[in-house]
């Protein structure tokens, strides 16, 4: 499948991923309210390219068969290809910055956790990583970018990546010792905390200043 990366200048970009890599508990505030243990190295996992979406395509909540929790978190599309790379190269790769909803079926994941088995039934489902065009990593310093999402008007999740227990950096040349990112690859970097449940009539806005702005509705 090739999804179409968007950007904001208008132009669509020529790079298609091959996935998109996601760290799990990237901030202590987040893994403490599901009760979870600060990790010491990065916990990964990956969303197939079927999951990815248009972060503005209506949310249906009868097309899924769990209840829907949102995560919204920085994306970082990867522009050449990395192989056990230094920070050095990881920034010279880095083509732009999106928001994205990393959606999870929090119940069944709980469950499969539970069990000791893997979770991607819970979190790599079809269209389970809704979002925004990237915007140019040039506008923003990527040891302090802020976004946040509001549901209905109300604000539910900020976000600082000063904040992150593995910083962007990092994080992906980790990452690139584990898996090879090839270009148009996405990496997700965690959520910060105040994840919850969508309901229909929901209004999903994210933002990161400069970059940013998207909204999508819940049915
Ligand atoms: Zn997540």
């Amino acid at each position: 499948m090739t999804y179409v990366l968007r950007t904001t200048h208008g132009n669509d970009c020529k790079l298609s991923p091959t996935k998109v890599v996601c760290v799990g508990r990237n901030y202590a505030e987040h893994a403490r309210e599901l009760n979870n243990e600060v990790p010491t190295e990065p916990l990964l996992f990956i969303k197939p390219t079927t999951a990815l979406v248009d972060f503005e395509s209506t949310i249906v909540l009868a097309e899924h068969q769990h209840a829907l929790h949102y995560e919204t978190e920085l994306a970082i599309l990867i522009g050449s290809p990395l192989k056990n790379a230094d920070t050095e190269r990881v920034e010279r790769a880095i083509a732009g910055v999106a928001l994205a909803l990393d959606l999870t079926y929090r119940d069944l994941q709980t469950e499969l956790k539970t069990a000791g088995h893997p979770w991607e039934k819970a979190k790599a489902f079809d269209g389970s990583c809704p979002i925004t065009p990237f915007g140019s990593p040039t506008l923003v310093n990527l040891e302090q970018v802020q976004f946040c999402l509001t549901v209905t008007g109300k604000l539910q999740q900020s976000g600082d990546s000063s904040k992150m227990i593995t910083p962007i950096l990092p994080l992906i040349a980790y990452v690139s010792r584990h898996f090879s990112l090839c270009a148009g690859d996405i990496v997700l970097t965690g959520t910060p905390a105040g994840v919850g449940q969508l309901t229909a009539g929901d209004k999903l806005h994210v933002e990161m200043p400069k970059l940013v702005s998207a909204t999508t509705s819940v049915y």
